[in-house]
């Protein structure tokens, strides 16, 4: 073994559990006591500035400079009283991640003090030199400066000694540059979209709210095995290694007791988490060794998704404090389970009702129905676009790969509910729609569905998109993705669905028929338009492949191609009619894409190219050296060594084709640099750069099987791969 593999390898096993006990066993004692949340604004802010930001909060009334100044300064006391000594304004650029820039709380006066300075106008809005995020060419004119304006909807929140304030991030010419504008946008358009459909069944609703409740997959390493794999710390996967012979075939691992310096790492970080108010409920072991996830109870969806962001950062911080890295990375492993983000989404009424739950007459079915359908069409229609959402550079390593949701977008819904849209569907209304004596709607497929859903249990892992109960799931997602990107296609497509649906009951209804005649009418002409992305068999299977091509679902697997769906004419009409994107916001993200995709093979194909050629083919060819020297001698002493020598071809054979194949790479690379077009760069880098990153790695692989393990410098997945 060589030295640094061996050092970081004894380093790793001497680090052990390292519990942190957090100051109670009763979490209601500490939960949220670092978000400025309505019981801080009740304490800190007079009744009249309390009343005039929950109406902001609840109405999107605007704020008063009066007001404004007031929230400030007790935002700022509360936070001062809590540690803080600086504040930033909080945002999701579309690089991924967060972005903060730290002011201090004290600023001089002109006269040699300092004052703490932190009024309305700060809190409101800024301007944060942020000139180097992406922004797809939108600030590329000199006056077109981007600035961050408070979203008051998302409590602010401390972390370590920064009172951190969640807000947009949009040019000065008004588009978004991030992903929380366009998710506001969204959820509003749904919302009202939603509204209008629900005042069908119940005048008392005013408001649908929009939910999603995340599961985050992720691995963890030691720090000391991270640090002696340059692939893993610049790329956040491993671009080589041989499979350990043991993984997860055993399954032993999921759901397995978690290990204790694991555990212990959990229990720092939902401490840390329930402080932020991140009500976290769920932690295990997941498929692969080494993987895990946990889930939060669900939230109004622009908290949830905030709340996905914060924990990115706070796992990344928490997990140092005990030697370990979090991997990302939707396929840090080849040959095992990559890792991915569950998107659970529903909507609820402000009258308590899941939209997405049956009920328990036939009416209240009749909504039930009415929602679950659209939404259905809404992903046949965008199946593509919502493909593209979830689309990247890494997560297309995991997509279609067996283990994960294949790259056709499909819904499940399960036998049960799939049998009462095929009887909606070939019902005559004239027979089955009966309205009683007391003019009350009844259909006999309609009410049985409570009962029959209380067996939902024939959930199928192979679906993208699958409906569970009470829920959407959207499985596509992945792990180090913001949710914010596939959720605001899917409130948007929703949005668009339901508003035109609105549109056919209401001719309906204007031609005199009865309300409920005319929804079921309608919904029965959906379920027909929509059949072709319900698919309740295996997603894996080839067949599957074929027969979605036949029912015209989007099948393209190449990333960059896929990115093309957002700027499709449909997608674009839906998102500028529901108020969501622009064009010039769609071009600029569609560029933004390319780009990133770009930038991240590039880094890639320059990371195994570097180790290729001075880690690897030095390594093996000093061992053929060796090997050589020894089939020399033995010739020399008449023993055969057929097999020394057998072996000293084959790494020959192996080092100089890696050496090829780098060569041919870099040329590939160049020729690709040259294309001024980001959308055929893209291409050009999927087509013929990424290519050799499997063709390298395939060679340095069977290497790593047959080169002496004293002089491997790289940490195996054997090692990685396996906390105590
Ligand atoms: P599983 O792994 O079986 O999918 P989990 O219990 O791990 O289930 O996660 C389910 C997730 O779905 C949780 O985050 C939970 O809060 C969320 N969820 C439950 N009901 C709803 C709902 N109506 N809308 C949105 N999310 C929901
Ligand atoms: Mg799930």
């Amino acid at each position: 073994m060589s030295l640094l593999r061996f050092k970081m390898l004894e380093t790793a096993l001497s680090h052990t559990a390292k519990e942190v006990a957090a100051p109670s066993s009763n979490p209601s004692d500490y939960f949220g006591e670092l978000v400025f949340g309505r019981k801080q604004m009740r304490k800190y802010l007079n009744t009249q500035t309390y009343n005039a930001l929950i109406d902001t909060i609840e109405n999107n009334t605007p704020l008063t400079q009066d007001v404004a100044d007031a929230i400030a300064a007790g935002m700022r006391q509360w936070a001062l009283e809590h540690g803080a000594d600086h504040y930033c304004h909080w945002f999701q650029p579309l690089t991924g991640g967060t972005a903060e820039k730290h002011d201090s709380f004290a600023e001089p006066d002109g006269y040699g003090n300092v004052i703490e300075e932190f009024s309305g106008k700060v809190l409101i809005q800024q301007e944060p030199d942020a000139s180097s995020f992406p922004s797809g060419g939108i600030r590329n004119t000199f006056e077109a400066r981007g600035y961050s304006a408070w979203d008051p909807t998302s409590p602010a929140f401390i972390v370590d000694t920064t009172l951190c304030i969640p807000t947009l991030f949009i040019s000065y010419t008004g588009e978004a540059l991030d992903y929380k504008t366009p998710l506001l946008r969204s959820i509003s358009a749904v919302s009202k979209a939603a509204t209008e459909i629900c005042r069908y069944f119940d005048k008392n609703v005013e408001h649908v709210y929009t939910f999603l409740g995340w599961e985050q997959e992720y691995f963890l390493i030691d720090d000391a095995l991270w640090a002696a794999r340059p692939d893993l710390v610049q790329t956040g996967r491993t671009l080589m290694g041989h499979e350990a012979a043991k993984n997860q075939q055993l399954d032993d691992h999921y759901f397995g007791a978690i290990p204790s310096r694991v555990l212990a790492f959990m229990k720092d970080l939902e401490y840390e988490c329930l402080k932020l108010g991140i009500p976290l409920k769920t932690r295990h072991n997941e498929v692969a060794p080494n993987q895990f996830e946990l889930a939060p109870v669900y939230e109004e969806m622009n908290l949830a998704n905030d709340h996905n962001q914060l924990i990115i950062t706070i796992m990344h911080k928490v997990a140092l404090r005990h030697h370990f890295r979090v991997l990302l990375h939707e396929k840090p492993f080849q040959g095992i389970n990559g890792s991915g983000k569950h998107n659970n989404w529903s909507l609820g009424t402000n009258t308590g009702v899941n939209l997405l739950s049956p009920g328990k007459t036939a009416f209240e079915n009749l909504q039930f129905i009415t929602f679950l359908v659209n939404v259905i069409a809404a992903v046949h229609k965008h199946n593509g676009l919502l493909k593209a959402s979830v689309m990247s550079a890494t997560n297309e390593h995991r997509l279609g790969a067996g283990e994960a949701p294949p790259t056709i977008i499909s819904t499940f819904l399960g036998s049960q509910i799939s049998s009462v849209l095929d009887k909606i569907e070939s019902s005559r209304s004239s027979e089955d729609i009966r309205f009683d004596a007391k003019n009350v709607f009844r259909m006999s497929g309609l009410s049985q569905i409570p009962s029959l859903l209380l067996d939902n249990t024939d959930r199928n892992r192979t679906s993208p998109f699958a409906f569970t109960g009470n829920r959407f799931e959207f499985r596509a997602v992945g792990s180090s993705d913001n949710c914010a990107e596939a959720m605001i296609v899917i409130n948007t497509a929703v949005a668009e669905q339901l508003a035109e649906f609105k549109r056919i009951v209401d001719a309906k209804i204007e031609r005199g028929e009865k309300k409920e005649k005319a929804i079921y009418e309608s919904i029965r002409q959906t379920i027909k338009q929509c059949k072709a992305v319900r698919f309740d068999g295996n997603g894996y299977s080839d067949e599957w492949r074929a027969e979605a091509a036949e029912r015209g679902l989007d099948c393209e697997t190449s990333t960059p191609i896929v990115f093309d769906r957002y700027l499709d004419a449909s997608t674009v009409e839906m998102f500028s009619k529901m108020g969501v994107y622009n064009k010039i916001e769609l071009e600029a993200r569609t560029e933004i894409k390319w780009e990133m995709y770009v930038k991240k093979v590039q880094i890639e194909a320059r990371v195994l190219g570097d180790l290729a050629m001075n880690h690897i083919v030095p390594i093996a060819s000093k061992y053929g050296g060796v090997l050589l020297d020894k089939a020399w001698k033995m010739k020399e002493l008449g023993i055969s060594s057929n097999t020394d020598i057998e072996l000293i071809e084959m790494i020959q054979r192996r080092t100089a084709k890696i050496q090829t194949l780098v060569r041919e790479m870099i040329d590939s690379r160049k020729r690709a640099n040259r294309i001024e077009d980001m959308r055929e760069k893209a291409i050009a880098y999927h087509d013929t750069v990424s290519v050799y990153l499997e063709l390298i790695r395939d060679e340095i692989d069977h290497l790593e099987e047959v080169v002496d393990d004293q002089i491997w410098t790289l940490p195996k997945y054997r090692e990685i791969l396996f906390i105590k």
